[in-house]
């Protein structure tokens, strides 16, 4: 096979053959032109700059400025500095591809000193094409200060407004999370185009703003815009870690309503993101769709079918595949095997995990580890497990670690579970999460001096618990409810509905599990404890509020307990309701009275 370098050696030495034989000098340019744009190494460039040298002028097509673009892209800061001292009467494309030069490096102090000495020194007027790279450095640089004395000068040359200008500060702004600064600057463009409000629904969402997001997103529209891909993307980013169903509907309108249902890149993120709202049917319609499925696409799918523990699926769609030619790669084994994790398919996964390296090439990493480890330690073979671990040639990450902890929670192994957490805690010693398993796997072996222990040392660290929050959609609104929550208006209703399903439980023989709670206190306590987590009370919320023929979906930003979920195995069978939580870790489908992760997470 040729390697790219060879390729560019060819190219090169033809280039150099006709520039020995080319005597008109605009050939002689053009080709010279090409070579430098094609060109990849500092010797190629010294070669052509030899050539400029010998037959040329620096300002002959601009090739002293391009041969100085070249030189910094390379990294080759000092040839392109000395160059411009060379190239005589250097007019302002000359300065502005030295500063694109180092703002494309991500050379900010010396993007801006250029940019200073031709503000103060030379008399020229500066453009956008002189402006937006030094504003792109300060953005890529977090730089705050220089970024607003950017917009000063804008200001001072009266170029604040032309779009180009004004987007790339409202990008700015919004890198910087300083969004009245961007929303003011917005308000005074006087027409703003497609790539403006772009900039204003993606600031919104990457500011963690989803109804920003829309709102710009409706104004643009009663502006008569159309949206193209980055407006879609940028919605459908703002709807990730939202329960907003009906927003995603809304969008997935516009997406067919614009001619945009082609385009492989948004279906795949509309597959993603309803697959992550626990609408697995939605997902594999839009899949079914895509006139040609990618392999991003189709991975996807895979990772649809896997949170959704729906293993024996994501293999048979593999396999299909497969046959059909499509080569996977890490991402697909990836997701096929966590797929073979979440519904306990162990031989499926070791088979996957054998012909990944062995019949396809494809080296085992990190991802693929913690998928091993989760998919043995939940089938109680912690031993193997551990041994995966042990003999593994890369440094085991968090995910391993954590896969092994999390199934020690679950098989009660003291030592192997005490072992993981303490390499977590090494690892990212302010993540609360892993103090909180190792006190629980203490405290859920009756080992009251050592759980109090971890939470003291947590305690000293000045870690902070993170706090659990359960989100559920409702009358386009999200209501979110944290532990013994009443701030809801409804919440005397809502907390009448969670005694009475518990009273109804009970009777129907169901027994607490009150080793979640951490602390050393009366079974009695610790049961008003635990009925007062935030996924009861918003399951609670779900029943007043929905109608029976309409699933319940959770969303929890911690893993649910061990009470919350067998509590909502039976709310599912009395109620007979089908109930959806997507916990941090995976969804959970709950229905006649048992779960779709067959009760391992
Ligand atoms: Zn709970
Ligand atoms: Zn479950």
């Amino acid at each position: 096979m040729r390697t790219p370098k060879k390729i560019y050696s060819s190219v090169f030495s033809e280039f150099s053959l006709q520039f020995h034989t080319i005597s008109c000098r605009e050939s002689l340019l053009t080709s010279l032109l090409f070579a430098l744009n094609s060109s990849h190494s500092v010797s190629c460039c010294r070669a052509i700059h030899a050539r400029v040298l010998k037959s040329l002028n620096y300002r002959d097509g601009f090739i002293g400025d391009q041969l100085v673009s070249s030189y910094i892209s390379l990294g080759f800061a000092d040839d392109a500095e000395k160059l411009f001292d060379e190239i005589p009467h250097r007019d302002l494309v000359s300065w502005n591809s030295l500063i694109s030069g180092f703002s494309k490096r991500g050379d900010l102090s010396k993007c801006m000193n250029v940019f200073l000495t031709l503000k103060s020194e030379f008399s020229l007027h500066m453009n956008e094409l002189t402006l937006i790279p030094v504003v792109s450095a300060c953005t890529s640089a977090k730089a705050r200060h220089e970024g607003q004395y950017l917009h000063g000068i804008a200001v001072k040359f009266g170029m604040k407004l032309e779009s180009k200008i004004a987007n790339s500060l409202i990008n700015m702004y919004g890198k910087f999370g300083c969004l009245d600064s961007a929303f003011r600057l917005f308000l005074e463009i006087p027409e703003p185009n497609l790539v403006s409000w772009n900039s204003m629904v993606a600031i919104c969402t990457q500011n963690g703003i989803p109804d920003g997001a829309f709102q710009h997103f409706n104004m643009m529209k009663h502006n008569g815009l159309l949206p193209d891909e980055a407006t879609i993307v940028a919605l459908l980013q703002a709807c990730e870690n939202l329960p907003v169903v009906k927003l995603v509907e809304t969008i997935h309108a516009v997406i067919f309503t614009c001619g945009l249902d082609e385009n492989v890149t948004i279906t795949t993120s509309l597959l993603i993101l309803y697959s992550k709202l626990g609408r697995l049917h939605a997902s594999h319609k839009v899949f079914t769709e895509i006139s040609k499925p990618d392999k991003v696409a189709w991975s996807a799918m895979i990772a649809a079918y896997a949170i959704h523990g729906h293993g024996e699926t994501a293999i048979e769609l593999f396999e299909r595949k497969v046959r059909q030619g499509m080569e996977p790669d890490h991402v697909t084994f990836t997701h096929l095997l966590s797929a073979c994790s979440h519904s306990g398919l162990v031989e499926e996964g070791r088979y996957y995990f054998h012909i990944m390296s062995n019949v396809f090439g494809i080296q085992p990493r990190l991802d693929h580890y913690s998928c091993m480890v989760d998919l043995l330690g939940r089938r109680g073979l912690l031993n193997d497990a551990y041994e995966l671990i042990k003999n593994m040639p890369l440094e085991p990450n968090a995910g391993v670690w954590g896969a092994l902890l999390g199934a020690c929670r679950v098989y009660r192994n003291i030592e192997l579970g005490k072992e993981a957490a303490e390499k977590m805690i090494a690892l990212d010693p302010l993540d609360s999460r892993n103090y909180i398993m190792l006190s629980n796997i203490y405290s859920a072996a009756g080992l009251w001096d050592d759980a109090s222990k971890v939470r003291a040392s947590m305690k000293a660290k000045g870690v902070i618990r993170t706090r659990g929050i359960s989100f559920i959609e409702h009358g386009k609104k999200i209501h979110r409810f944290v532990v013994d929550d009443y701030s809801h208006p409804d919440a005397n209703k809502i907390h009448e509905k969670l005694k009475e399903l518990v009273r109804k439980i009970h009777e129907a023989g169901f027994v607490p599990e009150t080793d979640s709670v951490l602390h050393n206190v009366d079974e009695e306590v610790k049961m008003g404890m635990i009925n007062k987590h935030s996924e009861k009370i918003a399951l609670a919320y779900g029943l007043l509020v929905t109608s029976s023929d309409e699933p319940i979906v959770i969303m929890k930003n911690l893993r649910i307990c061990r009470d919350c979920h067998s509590t909502v195995k039976f709310v599912s069978l009395i109620e007979k309701r089908a109930i959806i939580i997507r916990d941090s870790k995976r969804f959970h489908q709950f229905l006649d009275g048992s779960c779709s992760c067959g009760d391992y997470w």
